[in-house]
């Protein structure tokens, strides 16, 4: 049995229900913040009127280690447009950080660690077990494609979002996973 460290957000009862059965997608991310706990940070800020923020439901730290912030049950903040259908999964990477729309620092250098995505794949496998139709599969980058003007340079246009970026391996996290991987950009 997978182990999943239980951290509920102080928010998550104000995050809107749904039943297991409406779950049909999974969205990778990559936090783009140093360390899990400054992710822990950013994920209780209040954002929203309701008294909820944004953050994924599951965090996968560099050593492996699963931590789920929000229930599968309830409706998390993490992608724009498909928050009611899926389940956001976030690795801790550094990504873009503290750069992030910076038109010279888009590269994303930091590999994700086996360990991680050894506990990404399990925690897949779990998930299909337990989300009836969850049959499909994105990074975040491919879902929300906007751009925005580069911190830099207002007159060049950076992603918005760029996660799991490059470094995310693809192929092997699609292997034998069952999920079909979608894109918004075709
Ligand atoms: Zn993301």
């Amino acid at each position: 049995m997978l182990t999943i460290h239980d951290q509920p957000l102080p928010y998550v009862a104000k995050l809107p229900d749904r039943p297991a059965s409406a779950v049909t997608l999974v969205v990778i991310h990559c936090t783009e913040l140093p360390d899990l706990a400054t992710a822990r940070e950013y994920g209780e800020r209040v954002l929203y009127e309701s008294g909820a923020g944004a953050s994924g439901h599951y965090y996968i730290d560099r050593d492996g280690s699963i931590y789920r912030y929000v229930p599968d049950t309830r409706v998390a903040n993490h992608v724009r447009g498909y928050n009611p259908q899926s389940i956001g999964i976030e690795l801790v990477n550094r990504g873009r950080y503290p750069n992030w729309y910076d038109s010279h620092r888009q590269t994303m250098t930091e590999p994700y660690t086996a360990a991680q995505i050894a506990a990404l794949r399990a925690l897949l496998v779990q998930l299909r077990a337990e989300l009836p139709n969850l049959h499909q599969i994105a990074g975040h980058e491919d879902l929300d494609t906007a751009r925005v003007p580069a911190s830099d340079d207002p007159g060049r246009e950076v992603p918005r979002k760029l996660d799991p970026g490059p470094q995310f391996p693809w192929a092997e996290v699609l292997a034998g996973s069952g999920l079909q991987r979608i894109d918004a950009r075709h």
